[in-house]
């Protein structure tokens, strides 16, 4: 039902900084993606309107504390009859948000990521986007300037890449292209594309292909293979087996079958491998600031892995 797919709906909330409760529009769950779901090269999913984006963020209209709309605990009164979140355009309120993670010191890269949604939010509501685009850009420095988190660098440094070609700062973005390496677990051939065209001053905005959005956001794992000597030793298990007294006994034929899963191996295991992919989330190494309430940005971004 594609009509129905996004529903934005009021929820009374108590506000994370003053206690009072207030009603603010949030939006009931973001549909999966998929590998036909608009995203554009700065890996952001392209949403049917600005409102969507917008109904992540909630204003207390007492203190005007702004954050993730998820973040506020819910209250139980219902929505009507009370104190609404105030009516501001739909890209402001994640400027409101920036300047409440500033005001508390929250994670930069939590204010990086506020600005980031608060430009495709003006995209998406047909605004101008030049201050927001600064206003990202700006943040998104400041964050992976900080060298006191841990996470996809070399993914942000690819989208502030992006960012950077959008808004006509070639040399800057070919610099930060050049920042990305495989740690970015993204297409080598999407990153080189998209520097060729920062190298000839090209600053479109640019879909990304299905095949991109699948090999990016719907990766396939890679299992490794058996180690070669667990599979010589299974191998020796099995040929040793006598096969009358497995068929003679079948709790023995069990026992036997499922032990080169289930005892341990005779060898010491294999340290653990780094992961191909990774896909999780920025953690802090050491917290330089407070502890923000956690965003959701990357149900937005990157999160959605479940196919349709
Ligand atoms: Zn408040």
């Amino acid at each position: 039902m594609p009509g129905f797919e996004f529903i934005i709906h009021q929820k009374s909330v108590s506000c994370t900084s003053c206690d009072k409760v207030f009603a603010t529009p949030v939006n009931q769950a973001l549909p999966d993606m998929s590998k036909k779901t608009p995203v554009e090269a700065d890996l952001h999913r392209v949403l049917p309107h600005g409102a969507v984006r917008a109904s992540m963020v909630a204003i207390c209209p007492f203190c005007q504390y702004s954050w993730w709309a998820s973040t506020f605990a819910g209250h139980f009164t219902l929505p009507v009859g009370i104190p609404q979140a105030p009516a501001i355009d739909q890209a402001r309120k994640f400027a409101h948000a920036v300047f409440t993670g500033r005001k508390n010191n929250y994670h930069v890269l939590d204010r990086a990521m506020l600005a980031l949604n608060g430009y495709w939010c003006a995209q998406e509501c047909h605004d101008q986007t030049d201050k927001w685009l600064a206003l990202a850009i700006q943040e998104l420095t400041a964050a992976l300037a900080d060298q006191n988190w841990t996470g996809n660098r070399a993914r942000y440094h690819y989208i502030l890449a992006e960012l950077l070609r959008r808004q006509g700062e070639f040399a800057a973005a070919c610099k930060e292209f050049d920042l990305v390496d495989e740690s970015a677990n993204l297409p080598a051939e999407l990153v080189n594309k998209q520097k060729q065209l920062a190298s000839t001053h090209e600053r479109h905005p640019v879909l990304l292909t299905n095949a991109e959005v699948e090999k990016i956001f719907f990766p396939v794992l890679q299992i490794d293979p058996l180690p070669e000597i667990f599979r010589l030793t299974t191998e020796l298990d099995m040929q040793d087996m006598d096969e009358t007294a497995l068929s003679q006994s079948e709790s023995l034929s069990i026992s036997r079958q499922s032990m080169p899963m289930s005892a341990p191996l005779p060898i010491e295991p294999l340290p653990a491998r780094k992961s191909k992919i990774s896909l999780a989330p920025a953690t802090r190494a050491t917290p330089a600031a407070p502890t923000a309430p956690a965003s959701p940005w990357r149900e937005v971004q990157t999160a959605p892995t479940t196919r349709r």
